[in-house]
């Protein structure tokens, strides 16, 4: 499948592309670089729908490629992707995004929300953010929607506070603690360590 690749490096999975090369980057040997204007990429013409049942094998597989896990624990919760609510964004072929979310008392709750390398750099993860957003707006009942990372993830720490998210909680530790003490190396080499929330409210 085009999803899957192996990093330019080593034989792990490819999360990220060198957005100048085209080299596939597993997320360790992926790195953080200052860089000026680089030229359009194009978008690709995606479709954003919810998911349905059909999706399910799709979306174990994007869970698995991504996070090794189905089963994603966040504000002290664990969710079955193949259990939740999810928006994704399609090419003419297949699922290149997927966002999944779930409500949490007063919040919509963004589980997962990951991109294929492929059509990462293509606005993808912003249109699948902007229909979140949207759909939360139109619940009266949801006043924040809320995302947890990790430390290491720095993209997704800059790509949410982009959009107005703000930093409410810092759970050092967790990670680790959910990987049974067993320190993975993340994003660039970072040690995965501590679960930071995040919230936009609305
Ligand atoms: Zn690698």
């Amino acid at each position: 499948m085009e999803t899957m690749k192996t990093c330019a490096y080593c034989d792990n999975a490819a999360i990220y592309r060198d957005r100048e090369s085209g080299c596939w980057l597993c997320l360790p040997h992926a790195r953080f670089e200052i860089a000026g204007p680089r030229g359009k990429i194009p978008h690709p013409p995606v479709t954003i729908r919810p998911a349905t049942e059909i999706d399910q094998a799709r979306l174990l597989e994007l869970a698995n490629y991504f996070w090794h896990e189905t089963e994603i624990e966040c504000f002290d919760h664990v969710y079955q992707v193949a259990e939740i609510p999810a928006y994704v964004a399609c090419d003419e072929h297949e699922i290149v995004g997927v966002a999944s979310y779930a409500r949490q008392g007063d919040a919509i709750n963004i589980v997962a929300l990951h991109v294929a390398p492929r059509w990462q750099g293509r606005g993808v993860a912003s249109v699948l953010l902007c229909t979140l957003i949207d759909t939360a707006r139109r619940e009266d009942d949801v006043k924040q929607i809320v995302v947890a990372t990790s430390n290491d993830n720095l993209l997704a720490l800059g790509f949410y506070q982009r959009f107005g998210f703000v930093i409410t909680g810092i759970l050092p530790g967790r990670v680790l603690e959910q990987h049974g003490g067993v320190e993975m190396i993340g994003f660039a080499g970072i040690p995965v360590r501590d679960e930071i929330q995040l919230a936009l409210r609305l």
